[in-house]
């Protein structure tokens, strides 16, 4: 049995209302960065976090205390979030930063399938840009009716 933490994009999911559907559907499935778990082994999903928020460029260690939230429960591995591996620019810094504090932990750069990343940038651009007298939320994106300036999403 694998015990696992994830680990989101705090600007990605709470501003979107994100309740993270696709990436527990996607574990549940085995699916993604879950298919290196054997179907035929639990998986112990033992807590979900988001980001500490903005670290600046000076403290990527912000993000430490959200990762020992996680780790003290004995986790073996805690996935990055598709939305952290495809919208945050502090990734590189942050991995470093875990993985040289929970040296035992494994890190996993993804969750759910990943999608196209430059769509997946401007359906959020879009979420987190709209006026609020024309709510939109992740669930938007996920059922395909997400309305974005230029045209329909086109996910491959
Ligand atoms: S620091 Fe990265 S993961 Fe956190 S809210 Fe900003 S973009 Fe998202
Ligand atoms: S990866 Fe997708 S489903 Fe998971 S928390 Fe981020 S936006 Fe939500």
């Amino acid at each position: 049995m694998a015990r696992i933490g994830i680990i989101t994009c705090a600007n990605c999911t709470q501003n979107t209302h994100c309740a993270s559907v696709v990436c527990l559907g996607d574990m549940r499935k085995r699916r993604g960065f879950f298919e290196k778990y054997p179907k035929e082994e639990s998986l112990d999903l033992i807590g979900m976090i988001t980001c500490a928020g903005c670290p600046t460029l000076a403290a990527p260690e912000k993000i430490l205390p959200r990762v020992e939230a996680i780790a003290a429960y004995k986790a073996d591995a805690l996935h990055f979030s598709y939305c952290m591996t495809a919208l945050c620019p502090f990734i590189n810094q942050y991995t470093a930063v875990v993985a040289k504090a929970f040296p035992n932990l494994d890190l996993v750069m993804g969750t759910h399938r990943p999608i196209d990343k430059g769509e997946f940038r401007r359906g959020v651009k879009e979420l987190l840009c709209q006026e609020l007298t024309r709510p939109q939320t992740m669930n938007h994106m996920v059922d395909g009716s997400l309305k974005v300036p230029g045209g329909p999403l086109q996910f491959v």
